[in-house]
């Protein structure tokens, strides 16, 4: 068997992944991380903040759509507006089709997030976009997975053995072996250190999603995100930026790409 390159197993969705969130995470408080991103412990819906976010997001990616970027904005404003509320109805269908507690509470809470989001975007598209807009989208959403360098070693691929890693290798393995394809599990990989075939582990890998690239009047080009808070003191206004390592890293994976 030839050896397979970092290529072949990102396309075969081989490999330890790491969010920003992770990142954050990590940054943050060693505890947290290692309870949420080691012992998977954390509980098993999504909580209402993470789903307002998603909703919002997916009406900013209708009003940044390259395609009907030529629209009239009140058009675009109204589709954006749309799809936010859609986005939020498709989460109560399924909050009301898996979850037993949704009661009146969670109803309430539903509506006034539909209520909430929209008079945010509806004040973001009269009152922010006409000043701030001095340029055209690009591309929006925009995955990305970027292997990272192993900074002991130097080497353009970090490779990662940890049981999780393990698993899901001999999974696909398996898979592969008993799905139409003429080698055993055992030809492509093993786990005898001495065999040339040993198992060097899974590419370790940076995984995100940018929510839009557009480009100014000069030519340049500039990442946006989209964040939405109940508040923002001040002192997050004039640090936070400077110290943000989310967009950092996204720009540093995309020079990477
Ligand atoms: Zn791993």
């Amino acid at each position: 068997m030839e050896e397979r390159d970092v290529d072949w197993y990102i396309e075969n969705k081989l490999f330890m992944e790491i969010h920003n969130s992770e990142r954050k995470s990590f940054e943050g408080c060693r505890r947290r991380w290692d309870w949420h991103f080691r012992d998977s412990l954390y509980p098993p819906t999504t909580i209402k903040v993470f789903e307002f976010g998603i909703a919002y997001h997916k009406g900013m990616e209708v009003y940044y759509n390259p395609e009907t970027w030529s629209f009239d904005p009140e058009v675009r404003a109204q589709l954006s507006i749309k799809a936010f509320v859609d986005s939020c109805e498709a989460q109560r269908a399924k909050a009301i089709a898996s979850n037993a507690f949704y009661d009146a509470e969670v109803e309430q809470d539903y509506n006034e997030r539909v209520e909430l989001g929209r008079g945010m975007l509806s004040y973001y598209f009269s009152s922010v976009a006409p000043k701030e807009d001095n340029w055209i989208p690009v591309k929006a959403e925009i995955a990305f997975i970027v292997p990272i360098k192993n900074p002991e070693t130097d080497e353009e691929v970090m490779w990662c053995k940890c049981n999780t890693c393990e698993e899901k290798a001999f999974k696909y393995l398996h898979f592969l072996a008993e799905n139409g394809t003429d080698h055993t599990a055992e030809e492509y990989w093993t786990l005898d250190p001495n065999d040339p075939l040993y198992w060097k582990g899974l590419p370790v890998v940076y995984a995100g999603r940018i929510d839009l690239i557009v480009q100014d009047r000069f030519g340049n080009y500039w990442v946006l995100d989209w964040k939405t808070a109940k508040n923002v003191t001040a002192e997050e206004n004039t640090e936070f930026l400077d110290l943000d390592g989310q967009i950092a890293t996204y720009v540093w994976a995309l020079r990477k790409l």
